[in-house]
C-alpha cells in the first residue's frame, strides 16, 4: 500500500479482543503486565501464560476470549501485549490493502476513521511487531 491508512480506535469497541486467535507474548510483555498487576513475572506466567519451546501466549479462558477483557475493555490497557497495542498495523495487514479492508469489513470499525497515518509510520509498527515475534514471521 503506497498511500497512508486511516485508523482511530473507537471508544467502547472491543471487537478485536473478541476475535478467535492467540495473543502471543514477548518476555517484556510478561514483565510489563505482571508489574502492572502487582504480580511477580513467574506468578503471572504460571497463571496466565502458555509457553512452548519457542513461543509464549496468553492462556484462553473457557468463558471468554481473554482473561483481561472486562466490561470496560482491556483491564491491563496501559501494559497490554505488543500484539494488541500494534493492532491493526500487523505486517500481514499493512502489506495488503485487501486484508486491511477485510478486517475493516469483518470487525474493526476504527479502520477508515480518524487521521491519516503515514505509510512509513504504519510500516514501522509492522516492523516492531515482526521483531517482537520473530517465530511468527519466518
Ligand atoms: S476492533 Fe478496531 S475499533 Fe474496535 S477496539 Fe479493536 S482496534 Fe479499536
Amino acid at each position: 500500500m503506497a498511500e497512508g491508512l486511516r485508523f482511530e480506535c473507537q471508544s467502547g469497541c472491543t471487537a478485536c479482543c473478541r476475535q478467535k486467535g492467540f495473543v502471543y507474548l514477548t518476555e517484556e510483555d510478561i514483565v510489563r503486565a505482571a508489574t502492572f498487576l502487582g504480580m511477580d513475572p513467574a506468578g503471572f506466567e504460571r497463571r496466565y501464560v502458555y509457553r512452548t519451546r519457542n513461543r509464549m501466549r496468553l492462556r484462553v479462558p473457557r468463558e471468554s476470549t481473554c482473561y483481561f477483557l472486562g466490561e470496560n475493555g482491556c483491564s491491563i490497557h496501559p501494559a497490554k501485549p505488543t500484539q494488541c497495542r500494534i493492532f491493526p498495523f500487523w505486517p500481514e495487514l499493512v502489506a495488503s490493502r485487501r486484508e486491511w479492508l477485510k478486517v475493516a469489513r469483518s470487525y474493526c470499525p476504527g479502520i477508515g476513521q480518524g487521521p491519516l497515518i503515514q505509510i512509513e509510520t504504519a510500516r514501522a509498527q509492522a516492523e516492531e511487531m515482526r521483531a517482537a515475534y520473530p517465530g511468527l514471521y519466518e
